[in-house]
């Protein structure tokens, strides 16, 4: 009838969507941003998961660690690294002198990918806004990459880890200083790196030290 129907995109099937289509409003405030991330259902990994895993530990931490996504434990306790790998990084934070409380802990998925295998592309395009509002909000003095993945997506780099630690990095505009280290997993599997990894926690321990003196 000559009549052309307009469709809100945001009426459109999800289904036919892409990650270039969707892009989270996130919130400024840090409770409306955790029940939206409860909610999201943007990406397929929605689901499979048992419970959203949106991160843990103080909103005033100097230092945040961010690792990959959910496992199978944190998927069903919805907190992050919790299991064997969780009381590993417990284990080094306390070596430095912290607790879990005293820092932010945060993956770039907060949903589990099914198999634990790697985040793909698209859901690491559609979480990222809920990380980068994290980050916004917590100001952290110090970020740390856990594992390859987040340093490579922190970094956005392919160069492996052998390349990554071992330095200090500045991450977005803030300059915010940003360290990698190994995943818990990983070391879990290759005990013998544990001291590198100590040695990084040092050096996070120093440049905290630092920032608190001056
Ligand atoms: N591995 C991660 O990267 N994050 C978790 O929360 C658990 C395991």
């Amino acid at each position: 009838m000559g009549i052309d129907l307009w469709v809100s995109k945001k009426t459109v099937d999800r289904a036919c969507l892409t990650a270039n289509d969707i892009e989270p409003q996130v919130s400024a405030d840090w409770q409306e941003l955790e029940k939206q991330v409860v909610a999201c259902s943007l990406c397929d990994l929605h689901k499979t998961r048992n419970k959203v895993v949106f991160g843990i530990g103080s909103q005033s931490a100097k230092i945040m660690f961010i690792g990959e996504a959910p496992g199978a434990n944190e998927d069903l306790q919805g907190e992050p690294f919790v299991g064997r790998a969780g009381m590993l990084l417990n284990s080094m934070l306390q070596s430095i002198g912290l607790k879990r409380d005293d820092v932010y802990i945060a993956n770039i998925l907060k949903c589990r990918p099914p198999g634990n295998r790697d985040p793909q592309p698209e859901e690491v395009k559609l979480c990222t806004p809920y990380l980068q509002q994290q980050i916004a909000l917590i100001q952290p003095k110090i970020l740390v990459a856990v594992g390859r993945i987040a340093a490579q997506f922190l970094l956005d780099t392919a160069e492996p880890m052998s390349r990554l630690r071992g330095q200090t990095y500045q991450y977005g505009q803030q300059k915010t200083p940003l360290l990698v280290t190994y995943h818990p997993a990983y070391l879990l599997r290759s005990p013998s790196e544990k001291r590198k990894a100590y040695t990084d926690f040092l050096i996070i321990k120093n440049i905290a030290e630092q920032i608190v003196s001056g």
